[in-house]
């Protein structure tokens, strides 16, 4: 098998209509991509596995979706906007590119060997102005975290949802940095969408503790069972000159990328720092009454904060092999070499693919087309009737689609298809009246 390189990845995400540049008409746009059909399904399908493992079968998180503008004042309580959320920056006296000082190796520009001015702090908040003013009053700030919504709603969901601590507050939504440089396709960019929870304890540090290795532990088996591969992820413990100005401890999971390891999520003890800091700038008392101890706290935080865009990237990664060819017995493909993409059947956005053997056999595409329209209710499916059998196998293959559905002459006399299994290349006969409950056994 050759190597997995990044560039392979980016042209395959383009080539099969998962992820493409943005704004291509004009050249592109400041490291922005937009997702084709199979990459808004597949980010999807991580939200969706995401939400169901940490709010539906939880009994003590709940959702939420709060506003992404948010009055400026959150950004100052919180400290992003004082140095606490700043990275450092120099540029290069010569051609003027700028660098964040802590990526670079040397202390020279790596464009051009120039000299680098000293480092400055650059804020990461991207800034806009609210109504037709454009004057210091409008100024506010596209959200840097989600989590800053639900320090804001964590009165009103405790006491809606009339939460006991120890609980959490989960959501999933677009935040904004202005990265100094965004990189490696969609792992930095500068719009990206986040994964958090916010988990609600007692300022014991016992039970602190015991919430940090539930939540470390919980996090990583979630990717693990979503079919990455253990020797690909590791934590990442941050040594106290790392930590964010707002973190007491953090561990990181880490993906082995093809450039190095990366960080796709923390897990962040955040102290009692947002809702002591919220409490303190807007006069509200924070606290909570512990019933069963009989004592007033302000909470403590443990978080775990992932990036859909991070996940995304190394499940494509994980899942992309190259086999060689002559597996979908196309006779050209046997020189080459073949593309499985092997996602969890959560995650693949196409779940199934139903093609008549041939298109121009009437009755055939009458059957193909009935089968289609059967199962379509139940799952994210796809009719294909262009080209080679092998082909289409192979361009399903390639999309990551768990089963394909072939319907041949028998089909018609018996009412009967096959059922193609894209990693084991199974085969199986099913009769089509018992075909959704088989199919759900299969992919629920
Ligand atoms: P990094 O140091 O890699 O920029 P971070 O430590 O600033 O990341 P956090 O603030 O902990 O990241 O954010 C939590 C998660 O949000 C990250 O683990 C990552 O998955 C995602 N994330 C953060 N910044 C970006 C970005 N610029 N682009 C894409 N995803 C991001």
């Amino acid at each position: 098998m050759s190597m997995i390189t990044l560039e392979k990845i980016v042209s395959f995400a383009k080539r099969r209509g998962f992820i493409g540049p943005s704004s291509e008409m004009y050249g592109g746009f400041e490291s922005s991509y937009d997702y084709g059909f199979l990459g808004a399904e597949l980010k999807n399908n991580i939200k969706k596995s995401w939400w169901k493992s940490m709010v539906q079968i939880r009994e003590n998180i709940v959702g939420l979706d709060s506003a992404i503008l948010m009055s400026p004042k959150i950004w100052q309580a919180s400290g992003h906007l004082t140095a606490g959320f700043a990275d450092p920056l120099v540029e290069c006296k010569k051609c003027h590119h700028r660098f964040r000082k802590d990526h670079l190796k040397e202390n020279k520009c790596p464009d051009c060997g120039g000299e680098l001015t000293p480092e400055k702090k650059f804020n990461l908040m991207l800034k806009t102005f609210l109504g037709p003013v454009e004057d210091e009053a409008a100024i506010t700030y596209l959200r840097a975290e989600t989590c800053q919504g639900i320090y804001m709603n964590y009165e009103f969901m405790k006491d809606t949802m009339r939460l006991k601590i120890p609980f959490g507050i989960a959501q999933i939504g677009k935040a904004f940095r202005n990265e100094i440089t965004p990189r490696y396709f969609i792992f930095k960019t500068r719009e990206f969408e986040q994964m958090e929870m916010q988990y609600f304890v007692s300022p014991d540090d016992k039970e602190k503790d015991k919430w940090f290795e539930f939540w470390k532990k919980e996090r990583m088996n979630w990717y693990l069972n979503l079919g990455i591969k253990k020797e690909n992820l590791r934590f990442k413990e941050h040594e106290k000159d790392e930590l964010a100005h707002y973190a007491k401890k953090a561990v990181d999971i880490e993906y082995k990328f093809p450039w190095g390891w990366g960080e796709i999520e923390g897990i962040h003890d955040r102290g009692d720092w947002d809702l002591f800091n919220h409490a303190k700038h807007s006069g509200r008392d924070l606290s909570y009454f512990d019933e069963a101890i009989k004592k007033k706290f302000i909470p403590h935080i443990i978080e775990t904060s992932g990036g859909v865009e991070r996940a995304l990237l190394a499940f494509l990664i994980d899942a992309y092999q190259e086999v060689k060819g002559g597996r979908t017995k196309t006779t050209e493909s046997v020189k080459e070499m073949e593309v499985v993409l092997k996602l969890h059947k959560d995650l693949a956005p196409i779940k199934v693919a139903v093609l008549p053997l041939v298109k121009n056999k009437k009755e055939l595409v009458k059957k193909a087309r009935q089968v289609y329209d059967l199962i379509k209710p139940h799952f994210m499916s796809q009719y294909d009737e262009a080209g080679a059998i092998g082909r289409r196998y192979r361009r399903q293959d390639e999309i990551g689609t768990p089963l394909t559905i072939t319907i041949d002459f028998d089909s018609i006399k018996q009412d009967d298809l096959t059922i193609r299994d894209r990693d084991s290349m199974r085969q199986e006969r099913v009769k089509i009246e018992k075909l959704v409950d088989y199919l759900c056994s299969l992919l629920k």
